[in-house]
């Protein structure tokens, strides 16, 4: 999909349903995220991940140079910080789809990068992954990574993310939404109107799972399991009940300010 005559969205399998994601291609050099299957056969020069996650970097290898924040690179280097960051032990072998690679450099929140004239700003967004980045194309075309505004809504299963901090970057971007002409999320398809109130939807599942949450603590009962976060546990359970039992314990620990809501 076309967004402008240098920016394209390559949309993963079904609108890059996990295991892929959506990518942004700019002119043919740079390539934000890496996880649609159709980009395998192409060469850029550059790779700029919004993140760690097996689905966002599973092509790095068609770059000569991949970029990710600082606090996200140790994860994309090497599988032992791979596996501590999920917390599942040896499952998260399962999820490694993609080849460990030590040419990664990192950029930081505010650094602009240009390719073939388009100007990318990079906006850390912080609590999905540590180093959760956005991208900003041209002040106008905004890369969602993973604050993806599907229905299922945030996911903080992993031990560097931060339910606090996903609020605040959700704020941060609701700031900038009005300027935008579309928002590419790395699951689900481009927006093109009502960014702001997507944005807020987007925030107020997780305020309505802190209600829940703190609600059957109250009364004595373990939240997990009750179907707050997920409806039914995919397979393997095991895993998706421990990722739901970390998001419950991120959202008893988080300082949610609900003024904020
Ligand atoms: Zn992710």
């Amino acid at each position: 999909m076309k967004l402008c005559e240098k920016i394209r969205v390559i949309y993963g399998k079904e609108f890059g349903k996990y295991p892929q994601c959506n990518c942004v291609l700019i002119g043919k050099s740079c390539l934000i995220d890496s996880g649609a299957e159709t980009v395998k056969e192409m060469k850029v020069e550059t790779i700029l991940n919004s993140h760690w996650h097996e689905d966002h970097i599973a092509m790095n290898k068609i770059a000569d140079i991949v970029y990710i924040h600082e606090l996200d690179r140790d994860a994309v280097v090497s599988y032992e910080e791979f596996e501590r960051r999920y917390g599942i032990g040896e499952f998260a072998r399962l999820f490694v789809n993609f080849e460990f690679c030590d040419t990664v450099e990192t950029f930081d929140d505010g650094d602009v990068f240009k390719f073939e004239g388009v100007e990318v700003e990079v906006i850390h967004t912080p609590g999905h992954s540590a180093g959760h980045c956005c991208f900003l194309l041209d002040g106008k075309i905004l890369y969602l990574g993973d604050v993806d505004l599907t229905p299922f809504g945030p996911w903080y299963g992993c031990l560097d993310c931060d339910v606090s901090d996903f609020v605040k970057s959700i704020e941060k971007l609701e700031k900038m939404a009005d300027d935008v002409y579309y928002a590419v999320p790395a699951h689900g398809k481009v927006v093109s109107e009502g960014l702001v109130e997507k944005l807020k939807n987007y925030k107020r599942i997780i305020i309505d799972r802190d209600t829940k949450i703190k609600e059957l603590v109250a009364r004595g009962e373990n939240p997990v399991g009750k179907g707050i976060i997920y409806r039914r546990f995919p397979e393997p359970k095991e895993i998706y009940e421990h990722f739901e039992k970390i998001m419950v314990e991120k959202h008893l620990t988080a300082s949610l300010n609900s003024k904020n809501f």
